[in-house]
């Protein structure tokens, strides 16, 4: 029977023990000796079972507690239900934790949780797979002693995780293992781990693909041009076979357009580990972008420049003339004649900026985010016409990453655009 606490019923008890003291000294005519002696008496019992309720909590391996007497029935029962309430909990809190290992073990990923200082707090099987470790060995060593690059630490010491990383996995070189780290709670780290081998061997088959059947239609797309040329020359003016040769060659020169970008596409792509010690004049890339400019806009177009003197960057010459000359080529495309281009290299606060601004047809808000990926066209029709390929803004976008650098654009529909990049600081020759 578990009785509640009641301080009414206590002070009661003591009451009417009092009373019995001062009655029982009353009769033998020792009221203070009597009381004295029974309040030491209360006081020992007291003791008495604290003692016990102490032996029970620490010594005694019994779930239930010894039999209360008293006031001492209810603190004993009290303690009980208290643990018992406890142990509930423990076990609702291990079945939550054994469900969210379970959930965690289910994960398609390898999941490693990480402390503040990056030691190993938990791994489930595919990290051990995936990433060798020894569980329960490995459990609470720093994580940079186990995964050995030199980019995981210095990825790690970085503290900013927004972007993945690619590392060899440590179990096999020829595994590639993309990286994720994520802050979360009191300074732990959950690091996620894919193998992506098979996603990279797929993106280096597409690559190689794409570049091999380019190569490969170079040839005979040139000789068929060739001899579309000499057909066209021995046919008379007023021949009815002039047309569809004129056509026939307007699509030949199409695709070996198309087959340009794609090859450059495709070497920009592979050559991703730019060297940046080489010095880029800018200089005199922007004299030739000016000669480039004004040749294409055929003196329809008013053309304005404006090149900063001495302001020189790090990095691939080719990459980065093809990254302007497509963007110049695109807003004289994009322009009617009688509109203005405006082309700038100028220094601002975070490196230097290239720009060009044109008073062209425009974009509409939701292709902007789109523009830069293969074979993207905002209006099919008129890309065709322009000759375009949808293929210029993503060499654009692989050749400016290998700079560190984004494409920006600014864009109202029917007023023009600006497409910006920023090189910074770090790439620029003269620091500013
Ligand atoms: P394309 O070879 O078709 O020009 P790009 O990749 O160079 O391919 O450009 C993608 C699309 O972005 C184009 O089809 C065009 O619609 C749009 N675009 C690019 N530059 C401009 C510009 N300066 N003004 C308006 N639209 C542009």
């Amino acid at each position: 029977m578990l009785n509640s606490y009641s301080g009414y019923r206590l002070l009661f008890r003591l009451g009417v023990m009092v009373l019995l003291l001062v009655l029982v000294g009353w009769v033998v005519d020792q009221i203070t000796l009597t009381v004295l002696l029974g309040l030491a008496g209360l006081l020992f019992w007291h003791y008495r079972q604290l003692a016990r309720l102490n032996y029970w909590l620490w010594k005694d391996k019994k779930l239930t507690p010894p039999q209360g007497r008293g006031s001492w029935e209810s603190i004993f029962n009290g303690i009980y239900r208290l643990q018992g309430k406890n142990r509930r909990r423990v076990g609702q809190l291990a079945a939550l934790l054994g469900r969210f290992r379970q959930g965690a073990e289910a994960l398609p990923d390898a999941a490693v949780v990480l402390d503040s200082e990056h030691n190993i707090l938990w791994c489930n099987k595919l990290a051990q797979l995936i990433l060798g470790f020894v569980w329960p060995q490995d459990n609470g060593q720093r994580i940079d002693n186990l995964i050995r690059h030199p980019d995981f630490s210095a990825y790690l010491r970085k503290n900013k995780y927004f972007e993945p990383l690619e590392i060899p996995s440590p179990v096999s070189e020829r595994r590639l293992l993309e990286i994720r780290l994520m802050p979360y709670g009191d300074r732990q780290l959950l690091l996620i781990a894919r193998d992506i081998t098979r996603i990279h061997q797929l993106e280096s088959m597409r690559k190689d693909f794409v570049a091999n059947v380019s190569h490969e239609l170079k040839t005979p797309l040139t000789v068929l041009q060739g001899y579309l040329e000499i057909m066209q020359s021995m046919e008379d003016e007023a021949s009815p076979n002039q047309k569809p040769l004129h056509l026939m060659q307007q699509q030949t020169s199409r695709m070996q357009s198309m087959v340009e970008q794609l090859l450059a596409l495709s070497r920009i792509e592979a050559g991703a580990n730019v060297d940046l010690s080489n010095t880029i004049d800018m200089n005199m890339m922007f004299s030739q972008l000016k000669i480039e400019a004004n040749a294409l806009a055929a003196e329809q177009y008013t053309l304005e420049f404006f090149c900063e003197s001495k302001l020189n960057i790090h990095g691939d010459e080719l990459q980065l003339r093809s990254a302007c000359s497509n963007l110049i080529s695109n807003a004289i495309r994009y322009t009617s004649p009688g509109g203005k281009i405006t082309i700038k290299w100028q220094s601002v606060a975070s490196g230097a900026k290239f720009s060009v601004s044109d008073t062209g047809v425009g974009i509409a808000p939701q292709h902007i985010n789109r523009l830069t990926e293969r074979f993207y066209r905002v209006d099919n029709a008129r890309s065709s016409k322009t000759g375009g390929s949808g293929l210029g803004l993503a060499i654009v976008k692989h050749a400016l990453s290998h700079h560190h650098s984004e494409l920006t654009v600014i864009s109202e529909l029917g007023k023009g655009s600006t497409f910006s990049f920023i090189i910074p600081t770090h790439l620029l020759e003269r620091k500013i």
